[in-house]
């Protein structure tokens, strides 16, 4: 038997996907064909279950 659960926060994925906002504003004219109109934040570890997927 086991009282672990898969985490309901990550949903077993261990991570937290970062992010993504878009904003049309945000693009420069000056980057040739790089288009940085969305800014995304790094992907982390879970908080809730320290990145295992599962809480125990
Ligand atoms: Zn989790």
């Amino acid at each position: 038997m086991t009282s672990e659960k898969t985490c309901p926060k990550c949903k077993g994925k261990k991570i937290i996907v970062g992010n993504c906002e878009c904003n049309p504003e945000w693009r420069s004219s000056d980057g040739g064909d790089q288009y940085d109109d969305c800014q995304c934040e790094p992907d982390i570890d879970c908080p809730q279950c320290q990145g295992k997927g599962y809480i125990e």
